[in-house]
């Protein structure tokens, strides 16, 4: 088999672009984003025995699929595919989690949650994404991020709390662009009151979905 290898080697040797392109490849490890309008992973954070926060009747685990199923309907309509790591209450580890968006070949992946603080006064929105040594996924997650607070503002009016970098992992042990979005405070009484609405949650919905539509850009593109 060498032999063979070496024989066809020397009768058709490598031209200089092919060359090139080895080298290129070899040199650059990480496969370049381009970002498609294919398909899109939603995370609906926790499920089955981990609830998330649970203030009152609220539960984040319920709200947060919720929210994912209101972003994925928008998406569906938008002509994606898209892949959601949970569709019922079930528990899921971030492992899998990971696992799934990393197998998935999909554009990004948005991690949807609700917040938690000490302090009662504490509201708003916050946007996570890892700052990845990759530079290149690190600019993307970010420009996502920056994109879908955006329009998470101007659409519920919520307080931006800001785009910051975090250390979750469905963020940091992804390879393709990924947010993790904190729709609200469950522990702000104001804050609550709106995210216990299903017309709020539609509307986080829908400014995640405006801000994918942002980063990704055109749609012929
Ligand atoms: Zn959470």
């Amino acid at each position: 088999m060498v032999r063979l290898f070496l024989l066809l080697t020397l009768l058709f040797p490598m031209s200089v672009d092919a060359a090139r392109l080895r080298k290129h490849t070899s040199l650059k490890q990480v496969p370049k984003i381009v970002p498609s309008r294919a398909k899109i992973v939603i995370d609906a954070g926790h499920g089955g025995d981990d609830f998330g926060t649970k203030v009152g009747q609220t539960i984040e685990k319920v709200i947060n699929l919720k929210t994912a199923e209101y972003v994925a309907a928008l998406l569906r309509k938008g002509g994606y595919e898209v892949l959601m790591t949970r569709k019922k209450d079930v528990f899921i580890s971030l492992a899998d989690r990971v696992d799934f968006a990393n197998r998935s070949k999909a554009s990004l992946m948005v991690s949807i949650h609700f917040n938690a603080a000490q302090s009662k006064e504490a509201e708003g929105l916050e946007i996570f994404y890892f700052k990845d040594p990759i530079q290149e996924r690190k600019n993307h997650s970010k420009n996502l991020a920056d994109h879908v607070m955006r329009f998470l503002v101007s659409i519920t009016k919520a307080k931006s709390r800001g785009v910051k970098t975090g250390n979750f992992c469905v963020i940091r042990d992804t390879q393709i662009p990924s947010i993790l979005v904190e729709g609200g405070f469950l522990t702000n009484e104001r804050e609550l009151e709106k995210i216990r609405q299903d017309q709020y949650l539609k509307s986080l919905a829908q400014g995640i979905f405006d801000g994918i539509e942002a980063y990704l850009g055109p749609k012929n593109s």
